[in-house]
């Protein structure tokens, strides 16, 4: 058997210490499927004031203490505390980078108050990247690898391929640069290029730079080894069209035999009805039954009447342009004058909460509406609902689409970046879930009917539901695709 590799996993969100989407289930599973397959990786990510101390067991890392990072003129201090993930065949270390002043509020990149970015965030996330940089080499701990995933950790690559690669510690490191997401960028005042201390040739076109700004996802696409995002579909999408590429499109064609599709797992210890603590009934696809005591459970919390053979749709999003929201907007009234009932928990731009609270107002005896974060009623919703409803503009991969395969609630989606590659329509034969190509709110619609009427077929909706229930996105067959792409970069 060849060498264990060792890996740095860097990312700004890891599940269950801090998270806002996809990227904090993925940086939660993935090192660990990576660590069971028998290579030593271990995890980096600031040190938030929401994280708390008592319960995940917070230590600090001694040798670690103050270490100093230098952001333009000034340094600020990090120190490094410790904690685990644990499955039940191994641990990960967790490092996290600690900075009172920077990381010690409510929010991770916005105020929960205003809803508004932090002001500092390129100071919060240039501290972030090299300070990591910094730790490593305090650490005395050498990785083959550093995963850096989205846009706060853009600037490792840039830092490895410049100021730290005269030393001899960090000459040899590859990186990896994988995103999550690409319309999230990080882009700053040009005034913000000074407080990384890069050198002053990497602000131009071929680096950081972009249209006179600092863009932190430029840095990761130009200056890492190889690039990965989270399905093949948008590998393709984001280096075709401006809409996908947001700009960067051309950076990402230039490095197109870099750039690698891979799909994300999802994490069947915590996302599986057979064993779901947060949800009233377990069941599987023999007592799917138990199905039904979830869809009471969830119609009762908000307050909805049961209704036999009534199909219920749900959906758990970000309030945000990507997730198609706009066409649901207008289809609501058509939609909700239907045979259905629907039920929704997301969080996100205040002018999209205002109209689904006012749809709720008006539909209430149909449409329940939590406003908010809530993990457990997630769970819920995915074991109760009937339907999953998302018609994303774009979709790097999605995540809920591939929990409601495995909890039998039946996907409508449109066919964009993950969802194209993991959902089949049940016209192509053995299909999984419903899908419409154009971002039209009459496709959406006419999909929408298609599911309901396919609804009322007893045999048919039970097969379309175990079709997906038996599928497997487990994380083994990803983790082997990244495991071989840091393998193939250390040979080089
Ligand atoms: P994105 O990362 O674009 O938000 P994904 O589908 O990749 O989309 O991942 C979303 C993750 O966040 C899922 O685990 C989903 O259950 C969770 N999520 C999103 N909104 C909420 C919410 N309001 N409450 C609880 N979980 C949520």
């Amino acid at each position: 058997m060849s060498k264990p590799l060792n890996i740095l996993f860097v990312s700004s969100e890891v599940e269950p210490f801090a998270k806002t989407g996809g990227l904090a289930d993925v940086s939660g599973t993935l090192p660990q499927v990576i660590k069971d397959q028998g290579h030593e990786i271990r995890i980096i990510m600031p040190r938030y004031g929401s994280i708390s101390e008592r319960k995940f067991k917070l230590h600090d890392v001694i040798r670690l203490k103050d270490i100093e990072v230098p952001i333009g003129k000034e340094k600020k201090i990090a120190n490094v505390n410790s904690s685990f993930i644990a499955n039940v065949k191994s641990k990960v270390q967790v490092y996290f980078l600690a900075n009172k002043e920077l990381y010690e509020r409510p929010g991770i990149y916005t105020s929960p108050d205003s809803k508004k970015d932090y002001v500092d965030n390129d100071v919060r996330f240039i501290f972030f990247c090299r300070g990591v940089l910094e730790t490593l080499k305090r650490l005395g701990w050498q990785p083959d690898i550093i995963h850096c995933n989205d846009w706060q950790t853009g600037l490792i690559p840039a830092y490895i391929k410049t100021m730290y690669n005269h030393d001899p510690f960090f000459k040899n490191i590859k990186t990896v640069f994988t995103i999550h997401n690409l319309a999230y960028q990080g882009t700053f005042p040009a005034a913000a290029f000074d407080k990384t201390g890069l050198p002053e040739a990497e602000f131009g076109k071929e680096g950081v730079e972009f249209f006179g700004k600092l863009n932190f996802m430029k840095a990761g696409l130009v200056y890492s080894d190889v690039i990965t995002t989270v399905s093949e579909k948008y590998a393709e999408e984001i280096c075709s069209t401006e809409e996908f590429g947001c700009g960067l499109e051309g950076v990402l064609q230039k490095r197109k035999s870099q750039l690698h599709g891979i799909i994300n797992g999802i994490d069947y210890n915590i996302w599986n009805p057979e064993t779901d603590e947060l949800i009233i009934k377990r069941y599987d696809m023999r007592t799917l039954e138990g199905k039904q005591d979830n869809k009471k459970e969830l119609l009762a919390k908000f307050g909805l009447a049961y209704k036999v053979n009534v199909p219920l749709v749900g959906i758990i999003s970000r309030l945000v342009d990507q997730k198609g929201l706009d066409l649901i907007k207008e289809i609501a009234d058509d939609f909700m004058k239907l045979d259905v009932q629907f039920v929704m928990l997301a969080a996100g731009e205040k002018r999209y909460q205002d109209y689904f609270e006012s749809l709720h107002k008006k539909y209430a005896a149909k449409m329940g509406l939590f406003i908010g974060y809530n993990d457990e009623l997630a769970h819920l919703i995915e074991a109760g609902c009937d339907m999953y409803l998302m018609p994303s503009r774009y979709e790097p991969c999605g995540l809920n689409q591939l929990y409601s395969l495995k909890y039998g609630t039946v996907p409508i989606v449109r066919a964009t970046g993950g969802l194209d590659d993991t959902i089949h329509d049940v016209e192509s034969g053995n299909g999984n879930g419903f899908k419409f190509k154009k971002y039209d709110s009459k496709e959406l619609f006419k999909t929408i009917q298609r599911a309901l009427k396919m609804y009322h077929d007893t045999a048919a909706w039970k097969k379309i539901m175990k079709n997906g229930m038996q599928q497997d996105f487990s994380w083994e067959s990803s983790a082997k695709k990244y495991t071989n792409l840091y393998r193939n970069l250390v040979k080089q």
